[in-house]
């Protein structure tokens, strides 16, 4: 199982935190040692005083597949979820800063909790999914995918010409704006379509 990460898919994102709007989509991954389910808590790691919460719509992939044309795309995900791209935003401005690869700063053990899914054909609108991210009951992350700057099946297409997909990964399609720090004791909510998937704990 793979997790795909999609970095700056959202423009009002890219903006707060001052980077230029990608002409291709931006990709990392996870291990799957970076799983957190079934609404377990989070611990706050040590190397990190800066930790950063990131609301992400996940497709998960259904089906195997390897360079695959845009009108199949579709096809290759059967389902969202809600999930968190922890993000250790200290040593990620290090790390970018000398050029170097973040992994350390966003594929940590546990970085990545992960709520239950819907299926795509159970979903009101999916081509403009409403999703929100609450701490501590306020809402601070509201996003629409219709604002995606690279909609899911063009992540499908891109990320298939590098990575065979195959049925179980998964891919963190991006962030839109309002991403903040957390602390030990705040709550972490996701909700999609005023549905909660998710609820995270900082321990
Ligand atoms: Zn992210």
């Amino acid at each position: 199982m793979k997790i795909f990460c999609i970095g700056r898919n959202y423009v009002d994102h890219a903006k707060e935190l001052n980077n230029p709007v990608p002409t291709e989509p931006i990709i990392f991954m996870k291990p799957p040692t970076a799983l957190v389910v079934g609404n377990k808590p989070f611990y706050f790691p040590d190397f990190t005083k800066d930790l950063h919460y990131e609301g992400e719509i996940v497709l998960r992939i259904c089906k195997n597949g390897r360079q695959v044309e845009p009108e199949f795309a579709s096809r290759y995900y059967d389902a969202i979820g809600f999930g968190i791209d922890f993000t250790a935003r200290d040593l990620q401005q290090h790390l970018k800063q000398n050029g170097h690869p973040w992994e350390i700063a966003k594929a940590f053990d546990r970085s990545a909790p992960l709520g239950s899914f819907v299926l795509l054909e159970n979903l009101r609108n999916p081509a403009d999914i409403h999703f929100q991210l609450k701490k501590n009951g306020e809402v601070v992350q509201d996003g629409h995918t219709r604002d995606l700057i690279f909609p899911f099946d063009a992540l499908i297409c891109h990320i298939s010409r590098y990575f065979t997909l195959q049925k179980g990964d998964y891919i963190f399609t991006g962030t839109p704006a309002g991403v903040g720090p957390v602390q030990i004791g705040d709550v972490l909510e996701g909700f999609v379509e005023d549905q909660l998937l998710l609820k995270c704990a900082i321990k």
